[in-house]
């Protein structure tokens, strides 16, 4: 297998891995990178585990390491490069779903305590050699998603989570007697005993996948959120208006991955750690079918102006997926652009006395420019907007 070592370092970040692993044994490249070069793919990143200290290699690798000495692990930044270290250990658990006890181990020991068994393999940075749990290379070849023992979703359930994002991105299937511990797991209560802030950093695990919508179609397809009702022609049809540069398109694709019927998004989204501004944006999405009924009902181009103007863009165009492509294209094409040539300067000097009328001036007369009631010119605006005054 020193193609593998090979095809490592043609990569910069695997290269310099290699130079600095020369001299020291026990060092092992495990997890996805593995899995990647094997598959030919690039990996998204290096994991290392050492039979021993990971200082020393820390510290061959660069300068700027986050170490944590109670897990045994360290974190080495540099430039592009990400190298995330670890000392071999094994895990215990007391009983499922408590924190597992951790131990000094061999590499063999350490890659038990992994999720799947395509990422249950080692690359020895020394020798060459891969160590593999039964079935890894197999499965790799196979296309299939593995658990290493049976009660590993009840052990920790994210990993079915994982799961689903490893099928989504590989295009794999669950091995027959994974898929069955899978429902066995999720009937047996054990998707519900992720906390809140674990699934919200799956979700946006699940987000930044290449294709997050059949990522969130394998996490509804295990039952992992009752929640979730991915639409695909729906999503695409909201991210293809979404401008260039404006809103979140991960957003969009998780608002429009919502299923209608769960009432408040506000409540079905607390303890998921959220920022403020996701939750307004997921609150807003929430009613894009209405949005879009009653941007179609808008007979004027102020009246649509009226219900979308601060709207979050990516509710804005959930509501073109939901039937209101025309006026919302409108909207974001060429209403929303238009302003007037005047503020409320111009009307003060005009002779209007301070105060909020000058404010719903303004607006009244920005509707009639909307409805192309009064032109782009600046005496025609001071005089609507001074009109009976
Ligand atoms: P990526 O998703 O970026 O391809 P990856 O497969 O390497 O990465 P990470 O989340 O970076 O996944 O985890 C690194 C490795 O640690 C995994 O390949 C797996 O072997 C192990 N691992 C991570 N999380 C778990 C878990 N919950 N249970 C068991 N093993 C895990």
């Amino acid at each position: 297998m020193d193609d593998l070592r090979r095809r490592l370092g043609e990569l910069a970040c695997g290269r310099r891995l290699l130079d600095a692993t020369a001299a020291t044994g026990g060092v092992h490249l495990v997890g996805g990178a593995v899995r990647d070069l094997l598959l030919g793919r690039v990996p998204r990143e290096l994991d290392v585990v050492v039979e021993g200290e990971v200082l020393p290699l820390a510290a061959a690798l660069g300068t700027a390491a986050t170490t944590h000495e109670r897990f045994a692990t360290a974190t080495v930044v540099d430039g592009d490069c990400r190298w995330d270290l670890a000392a071999s250990r094994a895990e215990d658990y007391a009983r499922p779903g408590a924190l597992p006890d951790v131990r000094p181990a061999a590499i063999d020991e350490d890659l038990l305590r992994r999720d799947v068994t395509i990422n249950a393999i080692a690359l020895d940075l020394g020798d060459g050699r891969v160590r593999a749990v039964d079935h890894a290379l197999e499965d790799l070849q196979a296309g299939l998603l593995r658990v290493l023992h049976d009660a590993s979703f009840l052990d920790d359930p994210t990993r079915l989570w994982r799961i689903a994002r490893y099928a989504a991105r590989l295009g794999f299937e669950l091995e027959a007697g994974t898929a069955r511990l899978a429902v066995e797991a999720v009937a047996a209560g054990a998707a519900e005993r992720v906390s809140g802030s674990r699934i919200g950093s799956e979700l946006r695990l699940a987000l930044a996948e290449p294709d997050p919508v059949a990522a969130l179609e394998r996490i509804a397809g295990l039952g992992l959120a009752p929640w979730l009702a991915p639409d695909r022609p729906r999503t695409e049809q909201a991210l293809a208006l979404l401008p260039a540069g404006e809103g979140r398109p991960d957003l969009v694709v998780l608002a429009a991955a919502i299923a209608e019927d769960e009432g408040d998004a506000d409540q079905r989204f607390a303890g998921l750690e959220l920022t403020a501004v996701e939750r307004a944006v997921l609150r807003a999405a929430a009613h894009a079918p209405a949005l879009a009924s009653r941007a179609l009902a808008a007979e004027r181009p102020s009246r649509l102006a009226r219900i979308l103007r601060g709207v979050p863009v990516e509710a804005v165009v959930l509501a073109a997926a939901d039937g209101a492509s025309a006026p919302v294209a409108r909207w974001l094409a060429d209403l929303r652009h238009v302003g007037l040539a005047i503020d409320g300067d111009d009307l003060l000097a005009a002779g209007m006395a301070r105060g909020p009328q000058i404010g719903r001036r303004l607006a009244a007369t920005l509707e009639r420019r909307l409805d192309g009631e009064i032109r782009d010119d600046r005496e025609e605006q001071i005089a609507d907007a001074m009109g009976g005054t």
